[in-house]
């Protein structure tokens, strides 16, 4: 069984557009008090920006779907939040390679490469009040479903739980990174922002897999 296709990846950049539109002011308003108040433009630029490139450029794969939407983030999304989203679609998008459809286990495996990557590129580790506080803890609970031998959907309805409480539990943290840090003990008390995206986006794959 192969469940990710472009198709799929196509209705999660859909799905995840909407949550995006539908959350953006809420999202600026979290960037507002540990922030500039424009993650939530930021992302609505971008995601719409990707999925109108995906509807124009209508890629085949499912890695090339993720890898122009990471792309298309990066070049039009101007906040720290752009390349971050970008190099986790872009390196989760090579990982897939050129295959027609993967099975959940290879998508695990992608999604782990592009969460590598953000660590990577901005130097955060879980703890630090960023995206990765939503993402490393979604990647753990999807890894370890599949590993217990769930299907796609319930691993990924676990790992969409593990994403609102990780972006949750971001309130009480001081933060180490990005422009919350600049903030320092007066970022307490907040939630991320970025870790709020994530899990709106991890959701919006826990509702594809679901449909
Ligand atoms: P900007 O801060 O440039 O205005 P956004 O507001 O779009 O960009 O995004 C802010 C979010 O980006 C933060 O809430 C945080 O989750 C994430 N972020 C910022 N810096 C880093 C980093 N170095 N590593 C991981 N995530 C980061
Ligand atoms: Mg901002
Ligand atoms: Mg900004």
């Amino acid at each position: 069984e192969a469940p990710v296709d472009a198709a799929f990846v196509r209705r999660w950049l859909a799905a995840a557009t909407d949550a995006v539109e539908r959350d953006a002011a809420h999202l600026t308003e979290l960037d507002s008090p540990i922030g500039d108040a424009d993650h939530g433009t930021n992302m609505r630029r971008g995601f719409l920006a990707a999925r109108t490139a995906v509807e124009q450029e209508q890629p085949q794969t499912p890695g090339a779907v993720l890898v122009l939407v990471g792309r298309t983030l990066i070049s039009t999304v101007g906040g720290a939040s752009g390349p971050l989203y970008g190099t986790l679609m872009r390196r989760a998008g090579k990982e897939l390679g050129e295959e027609q459809a993967v099975p959940a286990d290879r998508l695990r495996d992608a999604l782990r490469a592009g969460v590598d990557g953000v660590a990577q590129l901005g130097g955060a580790a879980p703890g630090d009040k960023t995206m990765l506080d939503a993402l490393v803890p979604a990647l753990e609970a999807l890894s370890g479903a599949l590993d217990g031998g769930e299907d796609l959907a319930r691993a990924l309805a676990a790992a969409a739980a593990a994403a609102r409480e990780g972006a949750q539990a971001t309130t009480p943290l001081r933060a180490r990174k990005g422009r919350a840090s600049y903030l320092g003990e007066r970022s307490i008390g907040h939630q991320d922002p970025g870790a709020t995206s994530s899990a709106l986006l991890v959701a919006a794959f826990a509702d594809t897999a679901r449909e």
